[in-house]
């Protein structure tokens, strides 16, 4: 811009000056001829203009005025894209013409000219003259016309001797018509053509700016990203570290672990030492119940002396009081008499003395009468009392025995899976695994037996289907039946029900006991389980074609610890059939047997029953799956859901279960509220307590039923107790399912999916979060356990003796809740079989219970 302002003043100037007389101020003319000066320097094209260093222009005058006027005008220029470097020479002597690109001479030195001409020789030098007469010497000369302008002459031929070439324009402005208005008429144009392109080169610069601006963006974007990956990338190597930690971790684990089996042979062959004791022990208890028997037989002989006693004794105060009856009769007959005859009252009074004595008789009698009664009540005491201590001595026995021989079978199974171990080696263990599982089976079975014997027994009906009961057993035995090749099937009779309500559990003992006594006492043939139904009473047949049973000896097998016949190595206890017996005959009915011996025996047990609908059996529940219901899928039922309860932890419990799931719940603390809630909040779902201040839940049922929009609302009841009575009582109000306390949690969510659209989101990686939360060891898992209550203690120690994932279900549901970090280590347990860990901590603090409860009395 500067560059181009500047060219239109020089051209300004130039325009000005050429057009007018200059005379009058000297020094414009001056202006003009530097200005020509510059012009001329402009359009002149040397050969070597890339390889000049600077621009020289070399001016001979004495008053410097020209050169000042040039150094000014050009203080901003350049020439050939070189600085501008004015030299302004006084005298000749100075040989600055040479290196010079100009030579600028002024008319005071004009007698110098041809000197300076001869001094260039042939070198590429504009020699500029001014108003020189003879172009000899000048190439371009600047003289004066009569108007008083500037014009300028050139000599081409002495241009092109010195390699130079001058523009079409300057040699235009040659020769006496100077146009200086085309000229500035042509600068005019080219700087208009310049300030388009000017224009044009400031939008693109706006372009490229605002693209400059764009890719920055992009660049921060991208540098945004990199650090971001960055980010990510030292996150997985931090994660890979972990793993390969956690890898570790394990491996170490796993060589822990090969230890503890060594330790766990070592405890095995201590274990197998302790049983033999436990079974000498065992022996040793069986022989004192022997005598206790025997003992208490002996007391029933006197008893029943005693009762015979006082059956005599019964006798004899009847016959006293006959006596006395007929003497009160003849004392009436006297009393009459009395009053007739005087004489006879001598004979009365005889008569009353003589009544008198036997009151006295009777009276010594009775006295008798009441010790004998006394000395009974004794004998009777002293029966139970050994009867009982008996009972529990049995099961606190069989309790003790129990304990060391889960662990006995747990282990052994545990070692016959164990592919490492030799063949003869497994034999062995198979023997161990056999006779522990013998030993259990007598356990269990004295058990039953003491808690029949304590009248312990109860009975637990629920609805069932009786075929698959029976089926269910017999194909479970069938394996046992086809060993020995005997042929095992069942028959129905006629049409079995589909619901009965029953004992379904003693159902199955009883069939499994003469299943496999059926089996064990055959040796060919064919065994029959016969099903019949007829006035409400189930007719079970066991019938097999093996060894039967001598006359003599029926009365006697269903005595506890009979064994009849040939013994066979494959006998049991003794006890099958008196606890058949005792349970067929607890839940109302009968068992008979004929048999034959060499022929087969027939056992015939009727049970009573009572008639259910189909709709009401209780499907066993699928296996419980430890997975957490953390929410359900979008596109499931919300659900208003209220919950009637009057016990705040329950209601915290519930709470807890359904607060996952998209439902909006509130809470009534009592049947009135219920009622009340229901019609302001409209429920979808009502959870109902049975029990409750106020109003219970059965009314409050019948008149939420009873009300506008009743009828739609589905109602599900909490009950403590489920009898038939109370479950008929609840579908009456109108309850659409029930549940039991203690409930499961799987139970509730399967309530809700049987009546509402809804699919549950299960938590896959809880348990690995868990357990990466909190990593197992003994001390932690103890640390843990102690802050269990002693009823949770006790029930986390039975279900872990009985050494089995599936009885561990119950418990971890409920640490599930009470504390997850314990939860997570008893799962862990459960996983590597360590159960040893959580039976040995509940002793442990059991121990120490004991130990600070003993310190505070
Ligand atoms: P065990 O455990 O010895 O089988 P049980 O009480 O079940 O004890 O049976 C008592 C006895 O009755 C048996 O020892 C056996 O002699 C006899 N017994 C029971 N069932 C049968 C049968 N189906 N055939 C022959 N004998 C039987």
């Amino acid at each position: 811009m500067k560059i181009i302002f500047r060219n239109i003043v020089l051209i300004s100037v130039l325009m000005v000056f050429s057009l007018s007389a200059y005379d009058t101020v000297a020094k414009s003319r001056n202006e003009v001829i530097a200005a020509y000066i510059y012009l001329l320097s402009k359009n002149t094209k040397w050969p070597n203009e890339a390889g000049m260093k600077k621009f020289q222009i070399v001016i001979f005058e004495d008053d410097n005025s020209i050169a000042n006027i040039l150094k000014k005008m050009t203080q901003d220029l350049k020439l050939k894209n070189k600085k501008i470097e004015i030299l302004n020479v006084h005298s000749l002597e100075q040989s600055l013409v040479k290196s010079a690109q100009v030579v600028f001479v002024s008319q005071q030195y004009g007698a110098s000219l041809e000197k300076i001409y001869n001094e260039i020789g042939t070198k590429p030098i504009l020699l500029i003259s001014e108003n020189i007469i003879d172009m000899n010497y000048s190439m371009v000369d600047l003289y004066e016309n009569i108007k008083y302008r500037i014009n300028i002459r050139i000599n081409l031929q002495n241009i092109s001797k010195h390699h130079l070439k001058v523009n079409d324009k300057i040699i235009l402005l040659g020769g006496s018509k100077v146009d200086v208005s085309k000229l500035y008429k042509s600068s005019i144009k080219t700087i208009q053509e310049q300030e388009k392109k000017f224009e044009k080169y400031q939008t693109l610069n706006k372009k490229l700016k605002e693209e400059l601006k764009h890719q920055n963006s992009k660049i921060l974007l991208l540098k945004k990203d990199i650090d971001a990956k960055k980010k990510e990338y030292s996150h997985m190597l931090h994660l890979i570290k972990k793993k390969e930690k956690y890898i570790q971790e394990k491996e170490k684990k796993i060589i822990e672990k090969e230890e503890q089996l060594s330790l766990l042979q070592k405890d095995y062959q201590e274990l197998k030492d302790r049983l033999q004791e436990k079974q000498i022990f065992l022996e040793k208890k069986i022989a004192e119940v022997q005598k206790a028997k025997e003992d208490i037989h002996k007391y029933s002989i006197i008893l029943n002396n005693k009762l015979k006693n006082i059956d005599k004794l019964d006798q004899r105060i009847k016959e006293q009081e006959a006596t006395i009856a007929k003497a009160k009769e003849q004392r009436l007959v006297q009393e009459n008499q009395i009053h007739k005859q005087k004489l006879v009252l001598l004979l009365m009074g005889i008569i009353a003395l003589l009544l008198l004595l036997f009151m006295i008789y009777f009276y010594a009698n009775k006295k008798t009468l009441e010790k004998l009664n006394q000395d009974l009540h004794l004998a009777k005491d002293e029966a139970e009392y050994a009867n009982r201590s008996k009972s529990i001595f049995l099961a606190n026995m069989s309790h003790e025995l129990r304990t060391p021989l889960n662990a006995i079978l747990g282990f052994s199974e545990l070692l016959l899976e164990d592919s490492k171990l030799s063949k003869n080696y497994k034999k062995t263990i198979d023997i161990i695994y056999n006779s522990g599982n013998f030993l259990l089976t007598l356990i269990n079975d004295i058990l039953d037996i003491a808690r029949i014997e304590s009248g312990k027994t109860v009975i637990e009906n629920s609805f069932v289907n009786i075929k698959y009961i029976v089926e269910d057993v017999v194909s479970i035995l069938k394996s046992r039946a086809e060993a020995k090749e005997l042929d095992l099937k069942i028959e129905y009779i006629n049409e079995i029900a589909e619901c009965i309500e029953i004992d379904a559990k003693k159902i199955r003992q009883i069939l499994i006991n003469h299943i496999t006594n059926a089996i064990k006492y055959s040796s060919s043939g064919t065994i029959i389980v016969k099903l019949e139904m007829k006035d409400k009473k189930l007719y079970l047949n066991i019938e097999d074609e093996g060894a039967g049973i001598a006359q003599k000896d029926l009365r006697t097998i269903f005595e506890p610890f009979e064994q009849v016949g040939d013994a066979s190595s494959d006998t049991g206890s003794g006890l099958g059939l008196t606890i058949s017996k005792q349970f067929i005959e607890a839940m109302g009915g009968s068992i008979t047997v004929t048999s034959e011996l060499g022929k087969g025996s027939i056992f015939s047990i009727i049970i009573p029953y009572k008639e259910c609908k189909k709709s009401e059996i209780v499907v066993e529940h699928r296996a419980l799956s430890l997975k957490k219901v953390i929410g359900a899928t979008a596109d499931s039922q919300h659900l208003k859901v209220l919950i009637v309860e009057d016990k705040e932890n329950n209601i915290l419990l519930l709470k807890r279960v359904l607060e996952v799931l998209p439902f909006e719940i509130e809470v009534a603390r009592n049947g009135e509220d219920a009622v009340k809630l229901f019609q302001s909040f409209h429920p979808d779902l009502i959870w109902m307590d049975r029990r409750m201040p106020k109003m219970n839940g059965e009314k409050a049922t019948k008149i939420i039923r009873s009300l506008p929009g009743g009828k739609d609302v589905v109602i599900i009841a909490l009950t403590a107790s489920a009898t038939t009575d109370d479950k008929k009582r609840l579908e009456e109000v109108g309850v659409d399912a029930y549940t039991v306390k203690p409930y499961k949690f799987q139970d509730i969510y399967n309530l809700i999916k049987q009546f509402f659209k809804i699919e549950y989101i299960y938590d896959d990686d809880d348990d690995m979060v868990l357990k990466k939360e909190s990593s197992y060891s003994y001390d932690r898992l103890k640390e843990e356990m102690a802050l269990l209550e002693d009823s949770m203690l006790d029930e986390l120690y039975n279900s872990a003796i009985l050494l089995n994932k599936d009885d561990m279900k119950a418990i971890l549901e409920k640490l599930s809740i009470y504390n997850r970090k314990l939860y997570a280590m008893v799962v862990e347990v459960v996983e590597n079989l360590n159960y040893m860990d959580i039976l040995k901590a509940v002793d442990e603090i059991r121990k120490e219970r004991e130990g600070e409860k003993s310190e505070d009395k």
